[in-house]
């Protein structure tokens, strides 16, 4: 069986990788993270993201949005600074941006795009250039892996350590691969993908495969079905980022983050039950699972 040569996460990995909280620190030795997330009847996308950050123990958040999008989200997360952008149209932001968008990564530990942005040209091209020209490591999910299907060539100008966290239909999307090949076979596809352009992949579903360009495996076999719920990647998401902003190695924190996720599901479900399970909840639990793991 092949899946026993690669490496199963297990406590004691996470336990090493978690940051630790030192007594003579402030927030900002706990990182920064810029986000782009969330546009017109998606921004609750953007809030699982940036609660699941902070609740993960990043030291502060930026996140870019829609201006006539703002005061939801504001209101929903008051620990966040927004950045409310000129929009194209109501909740979107286009590449008119891209310059300050890029200019700030250079005050941020990692830079998000893509809950909840919405499938358009604007996001592709924002994603182009923030590919060509940031150097902080950077995490593609949702819209940002649907704007990168447009081309992944844009992935060979790429400056810095790069993590993608595809379900397996966005997976399909940007290999060309049908669903089922996907699914049979797992382990090939994101290992392929990972050492064919150079970029960390998180291939999720009810196990989940990360696969890094040196041709590392893991797989985490937490989680359960409650978890297939919406909202649930954008949670992933975020604990992902508020790792890779407080310092972890972008391959440590997706292994660390993907356990993280998967641990607070079932610690979810073993209260509530698989069915009654939400995203939310999940977001709420993540302070109980670090909590218990230090
Ligand atoms: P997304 O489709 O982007 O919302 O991501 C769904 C998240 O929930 C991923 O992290 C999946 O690994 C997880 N998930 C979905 N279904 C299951 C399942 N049946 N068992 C365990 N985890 C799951
Ligand atoms: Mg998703």
């Amino acid at each position: 069986n092949i899946e026993l040569s690669h490496n199963l996460i297990d406590l004691g990995i996470i336990k090493y990788n978690l940051p630790s909280r030192r007594k003579n620190t402030h927030k900002g030795n706990y990182g920064k993270a810029n986000i782009i997330a969330g546009s017109s009847g998606m921004t609750g996308a953007a809030i699982l993201t940036c609660k699941s950050a902070l609740r993960t123990g990043l030291g502060l958040l930026r996140l870019y949005i829609g201006e006539s999008l703002n005061h939801i989200v504001k209101t929903s997360i008051p620990e966040i600074i927004t950045v409310p952008l000129r929009e194209i149209r109501k909740g979107v932001i286009g590449i008119n941006h891209i310059d300050r968008i890029i200019s700030d990564t250079k005050e941020a530990s990692v830079l998000t795009i893509g809950p909840g942005c919405g499938n358009t040209a604007e996001v592709s091209e924002i994603i182009k250039q923030v590919i060509a020209n940031v150097e902080v490591p950077i995490i593609l999910d949702a819209d940002g892996l649907n704007g990168l299907s447009k081309n992944i060539e844009w992935l060979s100008e790429k400056k810095t350590k790069i993590i993608i966290t595809p379900h397996i239909g966005e997976m399909s999307r940007l290999t060309g691969i049908e669903i089922e090949e996907i699914q049979e076979n797992l382990i090939k596809v994101a290992r392929d993908f990972s050492q064919n352009w150079g970029v960390i992949v998180v291939l999720k579903g009810a196990s989940t495969i990360i696969a890094s360009p040196e041709g590392e495996v893991f797989i985490n076999i937490k989680g359960n079905p409650g978890m297939a719920t919406a909202g649930s990647g954008d949670v992933l998401t975020g604990i992902i980022t508020g790792l890779v902003a407080q310092g972890l190695d972008p391959l440590e924190a997706a292994v660390t983050g993907v356990y993280i996720h998967g641990v607070t599901g079932d610690r979810v479900a073993r209260d509530k039950g698989e069915y009654g399970l939400l995203a939310g909840d999940m977001v709420e639990c993540i302070a109980y699972t670090i909590k218990d793991i230090v």
